[in-house]
């Protein structure tokens, strides 16, 4: 570090500690920075004055007496990131700092992905306001959650006509509780025996309230193509609009399709159909060794294979943690079957007889991740969350600017910033965040856009990013000089419901838990 970004980075640290305390007026001028604004527009030099959480001037600011002076010269100012697919349901609970969100520049998550949601929404809402969090929280109402409280364990088939009506309330009462959308996990246990139908009719529900239709899409393999027609087709025939989650070709058959998969999105926004998508980037996916295998035969010797295969070989499958033989931990497959002179299927099934072992599994080549990052309609988001063991839950937001942005030029920064704000936030309404302009909510992320990295790796998945080094959240300091600090919000997401209507729904969807 030079003695000049020394002294800066000194200045800045004291400014923003001498923020800390009580700051009911606190108002707070940023001078110098490169202003990346969340709308894509070209990145320009300037500050930004803040009052109350507020942005009251942006541009060619002046301080005024009493104002905290945060020198931002060499730094990039943003809006704060929103991550519109996160898994800190619970985290937040834990660890409402939130540390390995807001060290990469998030201010808002959005949780309730993948079809599985807390419930019920409304006091889920209510929970988060009593201790919020350092991030703002919006929730989606879950499919299976629903399908569970209306099916109970009964759930391993279609849904009747009148099955689907009590769902349908049930989102409309997650809805009117605050809700920003339903979310679905097609690819899951319960989601999974869902038919079209049932999709349409709750997403039916959602969209007079607003909300998106979210999905992660019922097969993300050899078959996803049809998954994605009818991720699409639901959005259609639902008047809703649809956010694909975690867009992915995740199998050899279905490598390198990318083309196709933006050809038939493009041809559906060019009908009205409003469908977006979000991807994390990285290639690989952590889970348990047997989920490589879908038809649960794991000592049958054809479909271990098959299940090797569809990854491109068991040089794509590491293992990172076998408690009944650490020794093979962080090999591959192949190299561990070479070293003992068996078949790589071989080894897979007695590694699961052995107990079974986690592994990183390669799901997605680099062109179809250049090729879905680069449509503006696909946006940052990371699948992550506090607590889940995946370096996209530390790393996603730098990761983004520092591989993709600075390292490989695939997009300049601005429009990588506007996937990460704008973007999201009009997927989510979210009128007063995502940009930076006078009146909006100061969530803000102060970054050094020569140095931000990403550092998470699958073998140490917390560690944080470097680069970010300051993010406000209304005007209060959440991040800083490599710490997270236990600022309060003023203002913080969830808003108080605006609606009277839903207390009557909680009290029916009560009746709904006990029946089952
Ligand atoms: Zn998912």
């Amino acid at each position: 570090m030079t003695n000049r970004l020394l002294a800066i980075a000194v200045a800045l640290v004291m400014c923003v500690h001498a923020q800390d305390g009580p700051r009911t007026t606190a108002a707070l001028t940023i001078m110098g920075a490169r202003i990346v604004d969340g709308t894509g527009a070209a990145p320009r030099r300037g500050g930004v004055r803040i009052e109350n959480g507020r942005i009251v001037a942006t541009g060619d600011v002046r301080p005024r007496d009493g104002d905290v002076i945060v020198d931002a010269h060499g730094l990039v100012l943003a809006p704060g990131f929103i991550d519109i697919h996160n898994h800190s349901t619970s985290g937040l609970t834990q660890e409402p700092a939130a540390e390995t969100q807001v060290a990469q520049g998030i201010t808002t998550i959005v949780v309730g992905a993948d079809g599985s949601s807390p419930w019920p929404i409304a006091d889920y809402l209510a929970e988060r306001r009593r201790n919020p969090a350092a991030v703002n929280v919006l929730v989606m109402v879950g499919h299976a959650t629903v399908r569970r409280l209306v099916m109970g364990d009964d759930y391993k088939r279609p849904a009747r006509d009148d099955e689907i009506a009590r769902m349908a309330a049930l989102v409309e009462q997650g809805m009117a509780g605050g809700a920003v959308g339903l979310s679905s996990g097609l690819e899951y246990e319960v989601g999974s025996y869902s038919e079209t139908k049932e999709l349409v009719e709750l997403s039916k529900a959602a969209a007079p309230h607003g909300g998106f239709y979210m999905t992660h899409i019922r097969d993300e393999a050899d078959r996803a193509f049809e998954a994605f027609r009818e991720a699409i087709d639901i959005g259609e025939r639902a008047g809703i609009p649809v956010q694909i989650s975690h867009i992915k070709l995740g199998t050899v058959a279905v490598w390198h399709k990318s083309a196709d998969v933006v050809k038939m999105i493009e041809a559906a926004r060019r009908r009205g159909v409003d469908v977006t998508a979000d991807c994390y980037p990285y290639d690989a996916w952590h889970s348990t060794i047997t989920v490589l295998v879908p038809n649960k035969q794991y000592d049958d010797p054809a479909s271990v294979k098959k299940a090797l295969d569809d990854v491109g070989g068991a040089q794509n499958v590491m293992i990172d943690r076998d408690t009944a033989h650490p020794e093979y931990e962080f090999k591959t497959l192949d190299a561990i079957a070479k070293e003992k002179g068996i078949t790589p299927v071989e080894l897979f099934i007695q590694i699961v007889k052995d107990g079974g072992a986690s592994v990183v599994g390669k799901s997605m080549v680099e062109d179809d991740i250049r090729r879905f990052y680069s449509q503006p309609w696909v946006m940052v988001a990371s699948d992550g969350g506090i607590g889940l063991r995946h370096p996209r839950s530390a790393g996603t937001f730098p990761r983004v600017l520092a591989k993709f942005v600075r390292e490989q030029h695939w997009f300049p920064l601005q429009e990588a910033i506007r996937k990460m704000t704008s973007a999201p936030a009009a997927r989510l309404k979210l009128a007063d965040r995502g940009t930076i302009a006078v009146g909006k909510v100061a969530d803000l992320v102060l970054f050094d856009p020569d140095t931000i990295a990403d550092r998470a790796t699958f073998q140490d998945p917390f560690l944080l990013p470097t680069g970010v080094k300051t993010v406000w959240r209304d005007g209060a300091v959440v991040w800083d000089a490599g710490m997270a600090t236990r600022a309060a919000p003023r203002r913080p997401l969830p808003d108080e419901p605006k609606t009277v209507g839903f207390r009557i729904v909680t009290r029916l969807a009560s009746s709904y838990r006990r029946q089952n």
